[in-house]
């Protein structure tokens, strides 16, 4: 795992970064609220972070509650130095996943970073949506007023390009480029042959939102 370490007790980085590396995971360190933040607005590849309560400039509070606010949604384990309910209340109302209470045993808090490694992403991957067609990027689903179809991975990459400009009039050429990204010798004939399957898939009224803009190329019809 990628674990950033937000915590201002010098003792407690030190051990913290030693043992994590020495478990084969990869440990940033922050000691101030501010630098924290930036580490963890700027790094994508986060897995969790290790944020003390009790920071110099900003409780650890505060931190979680930026990054939620700004979107971010790696997992936090809040450190707090007493075992008060309020603390653990408002940990958790800050958008902290879990909690650990100073002074703790190393292996616990392995064991908690495991667990919040394991949590499923607490949000669901956007769905794109143009009247009954819904496509799920994340799990490449495609469904028309709530039923499932199949579409071959050409259909769903060509599908996937319209649904992400609607509006848009997309040549041949652009949707080849997207669904055939390799370069791969294709005419723009091609296309039309697969949005015709398209819209066989999608049956009616569905197929009617992949509109032909004559000699130029298609555009998803919005709403
Ligand atoms: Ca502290």
């Amino acid at each position: 795992m990628h674990i950033l370490v937000v915590e201002d007790d010098t003792r407690l980085v030190r051990l913290l970064k030693r043992l994590l590396g020495q478990d084969r995971h990869i440990v940033e360190t922050a000691m101030t609220a501010a630098e924290g933040l930036e580490i963890a607005t700027s790094n994508l590849e986060l897995d969790a972070i290790v944020l003390d309560v009790g920071l110099p400039d900003k409780s650890g509070f505060e931190v979680a509650r930026e990054l939620r606010r700004k979107g971010s949604q790696v997992p936090i384990l809040m450190l707090t130095a007493r075992d008060s309910v309020s603390d653990r209340v408002e940990g958790l109302d800050s958008g902290a996943d879990d909690y650990l209470v100073k002074p703790f045993a190393y292996e616990e808090l392995l064991a908690r970073l495991r667990a919040l490694g394991r949590r499923p992403p607490t949000r669901k991957s956007a769905a794109l949506r143009a009247g009954p067609i819904e496509l799920d990027e994340g799990t490449r689903r495609v469904a028309v007023a709530g039923k499932s179809v199949d579409l071959s991975q050409r259909e769903f990459s060509i599908l996937e390009c319209l649904l992400r400009r609607p509006g848009q009039v997309l040549s041949r050429d652009q949707l080849l480029d997207y669904a055939w990204p390799y370069g791969v010798a294709l005419t723009p004939n091609t296309v039309e042959a697969y949005i015709h399957l398209l819209r066989e898939k999608l049956g009616d009224p569905a197929a009617a939102q992949i509109e032909t803009v004559r000699g130029v190329g298609y555009r998803l019809r919005e709403g």
